[in-house]
């Protein structure tokens, strides 16, 4: 078991598998996008496969897969298919944007993936336009319902709240009465590209504004509830809302995460500039032990809790990172 220095265990891992992504989100990445990693310094799926199987075997029980948006990287499914078969992970999951799931969805569902986290911060097409600065509103919705047809449960859409542009949480509560789909209202945070704080909406007034909607009960919490781990919902809804609130509510404490990045560095939290860089034992040739030694001096280094003092974090953007 991998035991951090505040008696936390450690057994989720996020792996940025790529930098690129097909939209642009206004807190996310600049609209002239990042400079791009080169292929020669991201890991290859190969590389990715020996740091899982090493952080398997410390006691990383779930891994979920994020990007930038992974659904862009080739050969995705082949990966998490190899990815799914290592004995003793318990878990393949994957964040997406949904742009791509009408036609992946399936073959990530055969490939092992039985849980999606979707990005999606609105259901209005404009408004899409708008955060994302792509149009690509209809396929991202189409992606939801090919993520539920095919089986995928739960199903949790990432709303990143921002005032006076998507706000109106009357099309998600629609949403919600009709699908099976955990909404996790996320507050913004001031990691990169920064919004202004007067877009910031802090989680007990999202929670409050749902409350108008109906009266809200409390609703069990799905599979892999993380940093969300209330859930509410309307007598009449298949679905239910839950809240991220980083910024408002520390949940360091029950912290339990490594990530990994595309470029081969293991973060030690999302908002410390620390980081790891495991290449040197991934590649030329893999080495177990180095391997081995560096996600223990990772998770033996991760902070008691975060300090935010709004700055860009390492000068990564989210999608650098993974979210
Ligand atoms: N492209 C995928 C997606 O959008 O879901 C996966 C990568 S993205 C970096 C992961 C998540 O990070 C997104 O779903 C988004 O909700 C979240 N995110 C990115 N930037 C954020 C910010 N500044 N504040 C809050 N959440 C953010
Ligand atoms: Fe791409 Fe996800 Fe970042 Fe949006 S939040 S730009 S979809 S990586």
């Amino acid at each position: 078991m991998l035991i951090d220095s505040y008696g936390r265990t450690i057994d989720y891992l996020r792996i940025s598998v790529t930098d690129r992504c097909n939209l642009r989100c206004v807190y996310c990445t600049p609209e002239e996008g990042v400079d791009l990693l080169n292929h020669a310094d991201v890991l290859s799926y190969e590389e990715m496969l020996d740091f899982s199987r090493t952080a398997v075997e410390l006691g990383i029980k779930s891994i979920r897969l994020t990007g930038g948006e992974p659904l862009v990287r080739r050969d995705f499914v082949g990966f998490v298919e190899r990815l799914a078969a290592i004995p003793g992970l318990e878990d393949v999951s994957l964040t997406t944007n949904a742009v791509l799931l009408e036609e992946f969805a399936e073959p990530l569902y055969r490939a092992g993936v039985r849980r999606v986290n979707i990005g999606i911060d609105t259901l209005n097409q404009s408004a899409f336009k708008q955060i994302t600065r792509r149009d690509e509103a209809a396929r991202a919705i189409t992606g939801i319902h090919q993520a539920i047809d095919v089986g995928m449960k739960p199903v949790k859409l990432n709303v990143v709240v921002m005032r006076g542009v998507n706000d109106d949480f009357a099309p998600f509560v629609a949403l919600a009465r009709e699908l099976p789909v955990y909404i996790r209202f996320i507050e913004y945070m001031p990691v990169s590209n920064g919004l202004k704080n007067e877009f910031f909406v802090a989680g007990a007034e999202i929670l409050e504004r749902l409350g108008t909607f109906g009266e809200l009960e409390a609703a069990p919490a799905p599979a892999g509830s993380g940093p969300s781990r209330k859930y509410w919902r309307f007598a009449d809804s298949l679905g239910a809302f839950g809240q991220i609130s980083a910024m408002t509510e520390h949940f360091c404490p029950e912290c339990s995460r490594l990530r990994l990045t595309a470029d081969g560095k293991l973060r030690v939290c999302l908002f410390c500039d620390a980081e790891i860089d495991v290449k040197p034992a991934l590649r030329p040739v893999f080495d177990r032990i180095k391997t081995a030694e560096l996600i223990e001096l990772a998770v033996a280094s991760k902070p008691e809790k975060y300090s935010l003092d709004g700055r860009a974090a390492n000068g990564r953007t989210m999608g650098q990172i993974g979210g």
